[in-house]
């Protein structure tokens, strides 16, 4: 399965993420992911994305796009993949798409979780995130409800001041992308609303009818 998940911050593209790889054994790709292991290790990669991400904008696609392809090539994603943050406008889009047509392997589905703006901020301002997983955990939570760990934390860009200006980008940056799956004849929307479980249950339903 060679997969996307599109939606807006807060939409749950990590938590799905998780559980639909873990369904599919396909590696769960997320950029966002592979930006703050790189801050953390204080990589080259991770000072040239730092101030994009601490301003909520986006890291340049030049960096973005090779870090990509780079991961695409490694030998767990014979089986297919899962990418989570990527593409993040119709730029990148076009960049993986060639590349996927070029290596004979196209994408079979964009997975877009469908989410009001209002339930957004919510979501995003009570939002903790494992430092030992990158899991999503609620506000008030002492341990990781996926690792057990107990090192949560606030991302410098769930801050509200961050969460508006990404909401932005969004809007204008990557809703794009959409009509370009629509057009491309790979959309499949579902509502990213109920319980974790409902919401995996409703994709893995809506995939399969592939
Ligand atoms: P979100 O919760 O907004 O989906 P992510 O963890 O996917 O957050 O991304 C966090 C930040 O990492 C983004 O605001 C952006 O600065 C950077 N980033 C992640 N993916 C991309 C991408 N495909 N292109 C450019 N920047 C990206
Ligand atoms: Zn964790």
């Amino acid at each position: 399965m060679r997969l996307i998940l599109v939606g807006p911050p807060g939409a749950g593209k990590g938590t799905q993420a998780q559980f639909l790889s873990a369904h599919y054994s396909i590696p769960h790709i997320s950029t966002g992911d592979i930006f703050r292991a790189n801050l953390k290790a204080g990589t080259e990669l991770g000072n040239q994305a730092k101030a994009f991400m601490d301003r909520g904008e986006l890291v340049p696609d030049s960096v973005t796009n090779d870090m990509v392809k780079d991961r695409l090539t490694h030998d767990d994603v014979a089986n297919g993949f899962l990418l989570d943050g990527y593409p993040r406008n119709v730029a990148q889009a076009e960049v993986l798409r060639a590349f996927l047509a070029e290596a004979k392997t196209p994408l079979q589905a964009a997975l877009e979780l469908a989410i009001a703006s209002d339930e957004i901020i919510k979501r995003l301002s009570s939002r903790r995130t494992c430092r030992g997983c990158g899991a999503s955990n609620e506000a008030g939570a002492t341990n990781c409800a996926s690792c057990n760990g107990n090192d949560l934390y606030q991302r410098e860009d769930d801050k509200e001041e961050v969460i508006a200006r990404r909401l932005e980008v969004y809007e204008e940056q990557t809703a794009p992308i959409i009509s370009f799956y629509r057009s491309e004849g790979l959309l499949i929307t579902i509502p990213a609303v109920g319980t974790v479980a409902e919401i995996t249950e409703h994709a893995i339903t809506a995939l399969g009818r592939l």
